[in-house]
């Protein structure tokens, strides 16, 4: 029996969202043709963009079709920052919080490498939660120089929830605008994205089981966003290339489904995710659930669960689990296979030691109480044979708890 605990890396397609696809794709077109079949495919993608926008809170006009998050997030970042330096050569400060994923980090590090940006990043505590009070600060201090301010919704690492709304509400108070990785939030957390009032929103598809490389960036009606992909002009401009209908037609129908059932799986994975939590703190006191408190309410994604183990290497508790059975991660699987420190657990003064041990479990809409338990189950020996191999390599006495 597997077990998959590794959702926020990827989660599995949805049957509706697979159905969508197919009849889609079986139907063919290009929505810009003029002909009777290309006329089938922009009503087909019009109507996709329709329920996204309904099931996210915002207006149809707002929805750009992406190929996932990682195009959305760079359209956001980049296109924002295009857009006002275009406007007054003075903005070019860009505000970050150190925790984002790297499909915004990277965008950010490129605007201060290429682009002249000056990155000013933003204070957060050691939950990777971002300061407001001094975000205001830096916001007041000069106003006229910030380009924009980018804050994730949900972080992927550690699950902390970001105060999105009030940073929102500060930034706009100068007139900045603000993008937001919301990959990790839709469909887990309250409210609607569009509630957050942010300018521009990233949007993943297979993070809540609609396919790879199917995604969306919102952007506010008046916001002023510069295209990275140039060409054919589709998408009103920002965003050229031929749109994939079907993978539309199957975000739309994921996205529904995902943020109908909020209210009920948010909480019923929540207790999964605690009673994952309990059941390891039993096995190991020394164990450190990292990133905000899972017992506040909205304060921490339900499906996460980010553990450090003392004495181990993460990548060995990876291995060791899969070899069970289990599919677990280190953190973002984007960045897995790269052998350096997490920069977000760094952001939350976690040291280099510490972080080592990091194992993140990132439980979904597909996992039950048996997942857990079978966790639990092979975790002591696991955490053993962990320990003893760090042990070897290091010379140092193993110590079992
Ligand atoms: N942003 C966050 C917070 C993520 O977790 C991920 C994926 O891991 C991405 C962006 C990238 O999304 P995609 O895989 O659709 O490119």
């Amino acid at each position: 029996m597997s077990v998959y605990l590794d959702h926020a890396a990827t989660t599995p397609v949805r049957d509706a969202a697979v159905d969508a696809w197919a009849r889609a794709t079986a139907a063919g077109g290009n929505p810009s043709s003029l002909h009777g079949a290309g006329r089938a495919a922009r009503r087909l993608l019009e109507e996709s963009r329709e329920a996204l926008a309904r099931s996210l809170g915002v207006g149809p006009s707002e929805v750009v079709m992406t190929a996932g998050g990682t195009e959305a997030d760079n359209l956001g970042v980049k296109g924002l920052y295009a857009a006002r330096r275009r406007a007054d050569p003075r903005r070019t400060r860009v505000l970050a919080s150190p925790v984002e994923h790297h499909a915004v980090l990277d965008c950010v590090e490129w605007l201060a490498a290429e682009q002249g940006a000056d990155v000013v990043w933003l204070p957060v505590d050691d939950r990777g939660v971002v300061d407001v009070a001094a975000t205001r600060d830096l916001l007041a201090a000069d106003p006229d120089g910030v380009a924009l301010l980018t804050c994730m919704w949900a972080n992927n690492e550690v699950g902390s929830v970001q105060p999105v709304a009030a940073l929102v509400e500060a930034a706009h108070a100068h007139g900045v605008p603000v993008h937001v990785d919301a990959v990790q939030g839709v469909g887990w957390l309250e409210g609607s994205v569009g509630a957050l009032g942010a300018d521009t929103v990233a949007v993943s598809g297979h993070k809540l089981g609609a396919p790879v490389g199917s995604g969306a960036l919102l952007v506010r009606r008046g916001v002023a966003l510069e295209a990275v992909v140039h060409g054919g002009g589709q998408e009103r401009g920002v965003r050229s290339g031929t749109v994939d209908t079907a993978a539309a037609a199957a975000l739309a129908v994921a996205v529904a489904e995902a943020v109908a059932e909020q209210p009920l799986q948010a909480p019923r994975v929540a207790a999964l995710r605690d009673r994952l939590a309990d059941g390891i703190a039993a096995l190991d006191p020394t164990a450190v659930v990292r990133g905000a408190d899972r017992h506040a309410p909205g304060a921490r994604l339900p499906g996460n669960l980010h553990v450090t183990f003392t004495g181990c290497e993460g990548d060995s508790l990876l291995y060791l689990f899969d070899a069970d059975g289990i599919a677990v991660s280190t953190g973002s699987a984007c960045r897995a296979g790269v052998p350096e420190p997490s920069h977000v657990l760094s952001a939350m003064a976690v040291t280099d030691v510490e972080a080592r041990g990091a194992l993140r479990f990132s439980l979904g809409r597909t996992s039950t109480e048996a997942d857990v338990d079978r966790v639990l189950a092979v975790l002591p020996a696991i955490l053993r044979r962990a320990r003893a191999a760090a042990a070897r390599v290091s010379g140092a006495a193993v110590t079992v708890p």
